[in-house]
């Protein structure tokens, strides 16, 4: 692979890189979409990275489809598809790994502690491998996102971070692998988390600019309809990801909850408005 992409380079071409766990749905495909514009060459990787899970996580059971990925590859042009095995990306005595001091200890951080140290570690091992010049990564994984721009940033990586929008489901849920994992009934349940996302951007719309009332509306919101339990709903600074303390433009509202066995993400970037001079 790392052979294949410095020929690339020596002959001036630019490549783009899309890392995912594969099971690949259109919020994938938007990221292959995007990158088949902007780069000469196209990689897209499929890894389901065992050192991201905690031991009670889904890693056994994460959905593997790589047939099916293979084909939605070839459908969007893609170049090379990356699929290494575990044994090849983590030798038995593996022992380097990569963590960052504060991003990781918000969010998702708190309940998957080391969640972020095994992506920080896989991606710096793919931009290794595959040595991009642009890599996709979805503001579904908002934390994700930013954990990896900062690694750029501070390691002086020399590939372009490119954040592409939350793909959604006609009826608003965040497309994800891990929705495959839901009941009927568990996925009627699973809309209030745009739901809850969408009444607070509209009460912020209304002019509401208290802190307290909004995470409770997200709140009442989520728990409306039983079922869902709620791991956090919080209102961060987008870079820091620090909780606010005051409502405040930009800020980040994510939430993640559990549904029966299910654990689910989803947020929306509340943006200043544009000031006219
Ligand atoms: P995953 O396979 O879940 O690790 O995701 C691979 C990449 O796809 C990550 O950058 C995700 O943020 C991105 N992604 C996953 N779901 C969506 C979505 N619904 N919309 C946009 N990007 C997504």
């Amino acid at each position: 692979m790392q052979e294949w992409s410095l020929e690339k380079h020596h002959r001036g071409e630019k490549i783009a890189f899309v890392p995912t766990m594969g099971s690949l749905h259109q919020g994938h495909l938007s990221l292959l979409h995007r990158g088949r514009q902007i780069g000469d060459q196209l990689v897209l990787s499929l890894f389901v990275n065992p050192t991201q899970f905690g031991p009670q996580e889904d890693f056994s059971r994460y959905p593997r489809d790589v047939e099916g990925d293979l084909k939605k590859a070839r459908e969007c042009s893609v170049d090379v598809v990356f699929l290494p095995n575990t044994s090849s990306m983590y030798g038995s005595n593996h022992e380097t790994f990569l963590s960052l001091e504060k991003l990781p200890q918000h969010l998702c951080g708190l309940s998957r502690p080391h969640h972020f140290r095994g992506v920080a570690t896989v991606v710096l091992k793919l931009f290794n491998i595959v040595q991009p010049h642009y890599a996709l990564f979805g503001e579904k994984d908002f934390q994700q996102l930013r954990v990896i721009q900062k690694m750029v940033q501070d390691l002086n990586v020399p590939t372009e971070i490119i954040p592409m929008p939350i793909i959604r489901e006609k009826d608003g849920l965040a497309m994800s692998s891990r929705n495959q994992y839901l009941s009927v009934e568990e996925r009627k349940a699973a809309l209030s988390l745009f739901q809850s996302l969408q009444k607070a951007e509209e009460k912020i719309v209304q002019g509401c600019r208290n802190h307290h009332e909004l995470l409770s509306l997200v709140k009442e919101t989520l728990e409306q309809k039983g079922r869902i339990v709620i791991d956090y709903i919080s209102l961060s600074d987008p870079e820091t990801l620090e909780e606010l303390r005051t409502f405040q433009l930009p800020a980040l509202l994510a939430l993640a909850v559990r549904i029966g066995t299910t654990r689910l993400i989803d947020n929306v970037l509340l943006k200043k408005p544009i000031s006219h001079p």
